[in-house]
């Protein structure tokens, strides 16, 4: 499938078609391509570090099959247009930061900018500025005194020497 196909598909699970779909879709093919050549199967995905939360979450969660359920997609939420893509097999990584976009074209020439410009017209690519982050601890779990509910130690409030959880702290 080309990317256009991938981008029309992924608009299906988004829900719309937009820009910010685009990007994501972009940005998941190209790195699709770059590290992803020797991964067997789909069990091992390429990992996402996403910079900030938007429509391209979509389209690498569609493209790269990456999802926040399967943990291979996190948010370090930097407040920058930038993504970073890991292939745990190989070690390889390569990080995306998104360039100023010709935003006064129409929606869909803007849209097909970002599908099919020049791969340096769209994204900066940078070496990636942290790993990706490792699987959270099974932490030890606390019942909350205020409400009885069980949650995470690490996630406690302590107030007049009790732990609470967050809705309660
Ligand atoms: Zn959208
Ligand atoms: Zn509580």
């Amino acid at each position: 499938m080309d990317i256009h196909g991938y981008y029309k598909q992924a608009g299906n699970f988004h829900g719309h078609l937009c820009p910010g779909l685009a990007i994501g879709v972009r940005a998941a093919f190209e790195a699709g391509q770059a590290l992803g050549s020797q991964m067997a199967d789909r069990h091992n995905h390429i990992q996402c570090l996403a910079e900030s939360a938007a429509c391209w979450l979509d389209g690498i969660q569609f493209v790269l099959g990456s999802t926040f359920g399967n943990g291979a997609l996190k948010i370090d939420d930097t407040g920058k247009s930038a993504f970073s893509f890991y292939n745990p097999e190989t070690g390889e990584s390569l990080r995306y930061y998104l360039l100023d976009l010709p935003r006064e074209k129409p929606r869909e020439e803007l849209i097909d900018y970002i599908l099919s410009a020049p791969l340096e017209k769209v994204f900066c690519r940078t070496p990636v500025r942290r790993p990706f982050p490792p699987r959270g601890e099974k932490a030890a779990e606390l019942i909350c005194p205020g409400c009885g509910e069980k949650f995470r130690a690490d996630r406690a409030l302590y107030r007049e020497g009790q732990a609470l959880c967050p809705h309660c702290g």
